[in-house]
């Protein structure tokens, strides 16, 4: 992967040799004022609105339009079991089983009710485990579920930390936690990506540590969906959860997924918060019979979901069936490979990634950390036409997605990053 060249031609060169370049015809691309694309870089943040999107969110409206009520069995795509037709595709974009995989709620409440099921603190093992650098809300939602069963919110905390110096977490440090105070660890949650590193966790090597020290290992995969290839049934976790409007192109706000492992699906003692939809299919309707809970991670859904926001994950699901996970990040290492070697250009002093710089530790984004950089250098990218995000102190991260970032818009960014910082 080091025989990338300088110069505009290289891009273009690469864009006419990608087999996928024609996807981002598929997407709407933001432009300024005067009607020029812009160099959208925050696919980790609102990923794009695919063009099919639109017919996808007609064709419900018109079905409620014309059929009303009946529309939950009469529509073309019938309502109640519309969740039904994303979840294979979602299975297959995170490396699940179907039985493991479900569309429902937001991301945040779905790792509640995840904590519901498997956050079960005894007196004396009661502690959550995440990373320092975690989500805001990851964070929020642990410490309230410590409250929530009696617990010192700061006391049963523990945080694995980056070394003095570094930012990225290692497992060795993660061991050392495990090995002294496993015994108090019930619950680990981690950031399968780290939003603000974009540092990608090995699941697998995560999950076994935590469960040969007794702990439920969980993984919050927001910025890993779509992004890398999580294969989350055979990493072992005992649940994830994600959202769709990132990596998975769904919309503002839109549904969110949830994982539950296989070895979980037919537990019926397991703890859980329930509602309508996760009982039985057959005898839904009748309203009265005693609750019966359906298997897999659908007995996880409480409510008839709303079918717009789903319309809308289909037409996406759809786009990363037709092409696969596999094949979309084999594009991404070639693409986000680029952007660092045109970093790398600007110079060390100049230039830090934070990000590991080995591709099967990353998705698609690198975080960027400029030399004596304040907010005034993400205004003037933001200026030069490009949609990037900027974290205090120092921090911007450019997330180049394979779908419909191009070759050609990475040379465009280094070009401009350049004018800017050198
Ligand atoms: C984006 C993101 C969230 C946002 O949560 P919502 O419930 O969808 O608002 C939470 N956690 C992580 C790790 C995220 O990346």
């Amino acid at each position: 992967m080091s025989n990338y060249k300088l110069g505009l031609d290289y891009a273009k060169e690469q864009d006419q040799n990608d087999d996928l370049s024609h996807y981002r015809n598929q997407f709407h691309i933001p432009k300024d004022k005067q009607g020029n694309e812009l160099i959208y870089m925050t696919g980790n943040s609102l990923g794009l609105q695919p063009k099919a999107t639109k017919s996808y969110i007609n064709q419900e409206l018109e079905d409620w339009a014309n059929l009303g009520v009946e529309g939950h069995t009469e529509a073309k795509n019938p309502w109640l079991p519309y969740h039904e037709f994303l979840t294979e595709s979602m299975a297959n974009v995170v490396g699940a089983k179907p039985i493991e995989t479900i569309v429902m709620n937001t991301l945040t409440a779905n790792l509640h009710f995840m904590m519901v099921s498997f956050y079960k603190p005894t007196k004396t093992r009661y502690k959550i485990l995440i990373e320092s650098d975690a989500f805001p809300s990851d964070k929020y939602a642990v410490e309230s579920q410590l409250r929530h069963h009696g617990f010192d919110d700061k006391e049963g905390l523990i945080l694995w930390k980056p070394r003095e110096g570094e930012e990225l977490l290692r497992y060795e440090d993660l061991e050392d936690i495990l090995k002294t105070q496993g015994v108090d660890i019930a619950l680990i949650m981690i950031g399968g990506v780290n939003y603000y590193t974009g540092q990608f966790f090995d699941l697998k090597k995560t999950t076994e540590l935590g469960h040969k020290y007794g702990c439920v290992v969980g993984f919050d995969c927001a910025h890993g969906a779509g992004n890398v290839e999580l294969n989350l049934h055979g990493s072992g976790a005992d649940f994830a959860v994600w959202c769709t409007y990132k990596y998975l192109n769904s919309g503002p706000g839109s549904l969110a997924g949830c994982f539950v492992h296989e070895r979980h699906a037919h537990n019926k003692n397991l703890n859980r918060f329930t509602g309508w939809w996760s009982h039985n299919k057959q005898t839904r309707f009748n309203m009265r019979d005693e609750f019966d809970v359906l298997p897999g991670a659908e007995g996880w859904q409480l409510s008839n979901p709303p079918i717009l926001s789903m319309a809308a994950i289909k037409a996406s699901l759809d786009m990363f069936n037709e092409v696969g996970i596999k094949k979309l990040t084999e594009k991404s290492r070639k693409l986000t490979g680029y952007f660092e070697f045109l970093l790398k250009q600007l110079g060390e002093g100049t230039i830090k990634i934070i990000t590991p710089s080995n591709p099967k530790e990353r998705g698609c984004q690198l975080s960027i950390q400029v030399k004596n950089a304040d907010k005034n250098l993400h205004n003037k990218l933001t200026e030069a036409g490009v949609i990037s995000d900027w974290r205090e102190p120092d921090v911007i991260r450019c997330a180049p997605v394979p779908f419909y970032n191009s070759f050609e818009d990475i040379y465009i960014l280094a070009e401009k990053l350049k004018s800017i910082v050198c």
